[in-house]
């Protein structure tokens, strides 16, 4: 026997059933963010590696241990994407889109090369939304007040919101050699990695998982005390919005974001329920990086949401997987009949989950394959139902019920009722 193979570690497939539980969040998800006038784009799984290089940053995880990235054989450097703003950045500019405001937002599998774990995998999927060309405060409240209807519409009540503005290029400059200074004094106490970017990107070590570090950086200065006016007015009035819309937030000034391209606002909502993977969406304002990836300077804020995490925080006990009703059919005349009447079925119930029979057997292998589908109701179509044009329907769920005989009408009628039920 030739040896199975299997998914790569940390690549998962989603299973049939499984996919119904994606569908809900990505259908909320669409929901909400079509809700605030985003549009959806798409693009390539593979770019340039020069593109997440230069707009990720070379010194962080992703472009220094996490990239998937390789030659193909027409001596390309390629790499699959790892999240999806810098893809999201190249698409609008290459086509134009920036010459007036655009709100985005995508979804799908990003790449990256960590070590798995529950919350923490190599293809990952995360929805996001860019919104650029706007430069206020009043989109990033948007964006903020967009994950959280989300969140509502998910049933999600424990995650929290976490806030900071890493102010502009000079208030950083200022804050990063104070900074560099407190980190030196403390130098023994820091990691490889830490040591490492000291010297090539130091507010990267404040975002350091290393719990031997967490002193060192608690003991940091806060970059608030470095916000200039403009700066400070902009967070300001976020969170003055966030307090006016009732959304609750703690202000941690400790947090940076993993990706070196952004400014002012950067935020997290967090969950307790997933221990050190608990960051479920991460955003945050990035006023650089078009111009970084040869565009005209556009403001520009945006959130990727990790649905893998989400997911596992779904309660998933009230959606519905199965379909809505199974036809069985029992002899020669009703087995000739059943094709029509599904079809007829199906155009006369937009949106019918209906299995129909295939393989023909007896009635109590049908009716057993009914029951194991999960279907609400079996739909049973003998040779007399056939030849007066009706259909019969049992319960299967809930207590079961009595079988009845229906015209066509009645059982639209109740096949009707059973999808809205869902
Ligand atoms: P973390 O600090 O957990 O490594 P990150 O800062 O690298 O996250 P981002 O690049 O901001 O994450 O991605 C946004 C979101 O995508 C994260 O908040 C998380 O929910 C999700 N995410 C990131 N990496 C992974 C992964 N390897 N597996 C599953 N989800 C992930
Ligand atoms: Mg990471």
């Amino acid at each position: 026997m030739p040896e199975r193979l299997q998914a790569i570690r940390g690549m998962h497939d989603v299973l049939p059933e499984q996919a119904p539980i994606w569908q809900h969040l990505e259908d909320h998800a669409r929901a909400v963010v079509e809700g605030y006038g985003y549009r959806e784009m798409r693009t390539p799984l593979l770019e340039p590696v020069e593109l997440f290089k230069r707009s990720i940053g070379e010194v962080t995880d992703i472009v220094e241990k996490e990239m998937y990235a390789f030659e193909d054989r027409g001596g390309d450097r390629l790499a699959l994407r790892p999240e999806g703003t810098a893809s999201c950045v190249r698409a609008a500019l290459e086509h134009g889109l920036l010459e007036q405001p655009q709100r985005i937002w995508y979804r799908g599998p990003m790449f990256r090369r960590e070590r798995p774990q529950r919350g923490r995998y190599r293809q990952f999927h995360q929805i996001g939304v860019e919104a650029f060309g706007l430069a206020g405060p009043d989109i990033d409240l948007e964006i903020i007040v967009m994950t959280r209807r989300l969140w509502q519409a998910l049933g999600l009540t424990d995650l929290r919101l976490e806030l900071n503005s890493l102010g502009d290029a000079g208030e950083r400059a200022r804050y990063r050699a104070d900074l560099v200074n407190h980190l030196r004094a403390h130098e023994t106490a820091l990691d490889d990695d830490s040591r490492r970017r000291l010297e090539t990107n130091p507010l990267r070590v404040l975002d350091s998982k290393n719990p031997d570090l967490a002193a060192v950086i608690a003991a940091a200065p806060s970059l608030l005390d470095y916000l200039g006016e403009a700066s400070r007015t902009h967070f300001d009035a976020l969170c003055a919005g966030l307090d006016d819309i009732g959304i609750g937030y703690r202000i941690n000034p400790r947090l940076v974001r993993g990706l070196d391209y952004y400014n002012r606002t950067v935020f997290e909502w967090i969950t307790d329920a997933l221990g050190a993977q608990g960051t479920v969406c991460a955003g945050g304002r990035y006023d650089g990086l078009v111009a970084q990836l040869g565009g005209r300077e556009t403001p520009a804020v945006g959130f990727a949401l990790g649905t893998e995490r989400l997911l596992d925080l779904i309660d998933t006990s009230a959606i519905t997987t199965g379909p809505d009703a199974y036809l069985v059919a029992l002899g020669e005349r009703a087995a000739a009949a059943a094709p029509g009447l599904a079809e007829r079925l199906r155009d006369a119930v937009p949106g019918l989950r209906l299995l129909t029979h295939c393989g023909g057997g007896s009635f109590k292998r049908q009716f057993k394959k009914a029951d194991k589908s999960g279907a609400r109701l079996a739909l049973i179509l003998g040779d007399d139902e056939a030849a007066a044009g009706t259909v019969s329907c049992k319960p299967l769920r809930g207590g079961g019920g009595e079988q009845r005989t229906l015209s066509f009408d009645a059982a639209v009628a109740v096949l009707r009722e059973t999808c809205n039920a869902r």
